[in-house]
């Protein structure tokens, strides 16, 4: 918060207006929260004494309350600023009507102890649902705007009209991320992946979708970047895992060597409890270990490569199976990943989508899978799209494929289908032998 807003005072409005939200949610109606600054009242205290500062508060109180609509409320929010709460706004431009309102009947001079003081003020202004779903959310997204209508000297500024539009959206996608996150708009598809010498589906790796309402589907690169800039994450992980390991029960009475693999970003592997949540998480589950891959990628590692290494030796402690992600991609050496305690390097995709036509590529991924085994680790390509370079990859003694060839991540119904129906699946497997 960069005006004085008081902790306490704004504990007590973010409660009210939770409820405020909530009706609103439930009578599918529109709510705007107006921040109100008034700017002079520091120059005000000193030329003319804090009572004189008390008074004109008081006044612009009184001024505004005139205009309010019977359900409009006004709070005293900190030292110079006040909230407005607009229950059921027609729209957007209902809400910068009243601010406009506002900023007018401010311009009226105040007469304060024989003195003629103009107010001044600047507004933010914020709706929901439109930009947020939860007070917090709603009180700081009008923040953002406020702050950016005092350092650009505008009256009033909706906070989607802010200029730093990234600091924006990335702030709606939080806001929305937290709500989604506890109204199950996510879900968890599954890619197959196939060993190579058997020719059989060996496991599948779980990754995130979000359908939201309103956006429609959104593609874990949109959104799990601006989660991992936030304190999410872990609990964004610990659901992934949590499904992850309640769906695994169906896919384990199909295949009894079934892993499931999840990934792990980078601001969760430097969670001082995450190997103590996952280890409860499995034992809860009655998951075995070894059939659970953590993915964790190259970049992630190397942001502290000391202490990833200890985690990674934690979670190989416990049993886990250990995954370098998109391998290939970062600045990490075989000679690093040999101090690690992995079973798998994922080679990236970018390096197998194009192998059969270009030398380097496939240069790269034999030198990978070749020197892996030296140091016993297995070897999945990631990215596989066509027959052919499946074959290349056999050739080149490659253990795991996974990619759209095979199987597109699929939801965890379809997945149990494709574990019954595919050419890839135990019971169909010799077909896949031909190809
Ligand atoms: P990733 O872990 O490298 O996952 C593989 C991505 O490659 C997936 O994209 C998958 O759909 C895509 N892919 C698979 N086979 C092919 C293929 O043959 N061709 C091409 N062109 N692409 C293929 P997706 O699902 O969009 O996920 C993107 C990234 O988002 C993932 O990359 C991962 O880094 C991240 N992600 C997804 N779900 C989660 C999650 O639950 N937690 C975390 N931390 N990250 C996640
Ligand atoms: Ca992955
Ligand atoms: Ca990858």
């Amino acid at each position: 918060m960069n005006y004085s807003m008081h902790k306490q005072e704004r504990s007590i409005f973010v409660g009210e207006l939770q409820q405020h939200v909530d009706q609103s949610r439930r009578g599918g109606s529109l709510l705007g929260v107006l921040l109100i600054h008034l700017h002079r009242i520091v120059e005000l205290n000193t030329s003319f004494g804090y009572q004189a500062g008390d008074r004109l508060i008081a006044t612009v109180r009184d001024r505004i309350a005139k205009i309010l609509r019977p359900h409009d409320s006004i709070h005293r929010i900190g030292d110079h600023d006040f909230a407005l709460v607009l229950p059921s706004p027609k729209n957007v431009g209902h809400a910068k009507l009243a601010a406009n309102r506002i900023v007018d009947i401010l311009e009226e001079p105040f007469e304060i102890d024989d003195n003629s003081i103009k107010a001044q003020a600047a507004i933010g202004i914020s709706l929901f649902p439109e930009h947020a779903q939860d007070a917090d959310a709603l009180l700081r997204l009008a923040d953002i705007a406020l702050t950016n209508a005092i350092k650009s000297n505008s009256p009033i500024i909706l906070c989607a009209d802010v200029r730093d539009k990234d600091a924006v959206s990335s702030f709606i996608i939080e806001s929305e991320l937290r709500h989604a996150l506890m109204s199950d708009e996510f879900v968890l598809y599954y890619q197959p992946k196939i060993n190579l010498a058997t020719r059989q589906v060996c496991g599948a790796e779980a990754l995130s979708r979000w359908r939201n309402p309103a956006r429609g589907f959104v593609p874990p690169d949109v959104f799990i970047p601006v989660a991992e800039q936030t304190n999410l994450m872990l609990p964004f992980t610990l659901w992934s895992l949590n499904l992850a390991s309640r769906q695994f029960g169906e896919f384990h009475r199909l295949h009894k060597h079934f892993s499931v693999a999840v990934n792990l970003s980078a601001t969760v592997l430097y969670d001082a409890d995450v190997v103590d949540l996952i280890h409860r998480t499995i034992k809860i589950w009655g998951i075995p270990p070894e059939q659970l891959i953590l993915e964790v990628t190259e970049s992630a590692m190397m942001v502290d490569p000391k202490t990833s290494l200890e985690t990674l030796r934690r979670f190989h402690d416990l049993g886990v199976k250990l995954a370098i992600d998109d391998f290939g991609t970062g600045y990490s050496s075989l000679a690093y990943v040999k101090k690690l305690p992995v079973d798998e390097l994922k080679i990236d995709k970018s390096f197998v989508l194009n192998m059969d036509k270009d030398k380097g590529d496939a240069m790269i991924v034999r030198t990978v899978i070749d020197m892996a085994h030296n140091f016993e680790i297995a070897v999945t390509a990631e990215g596989v799209e066509s027959q052919p370079i499946l074959e290349q990859l056999g050739e080149l003694g490659c253990d795991c494929a996974q990619g759209f060839h095979m199987a597109k991540p699929m939801p965890a119904t379809d997945l149990i289908r494709w574990l019954q129906e595919s050419p890839w699946s135990l019971h169909t497997g010799t077909q896949a032998m031909a190809g």
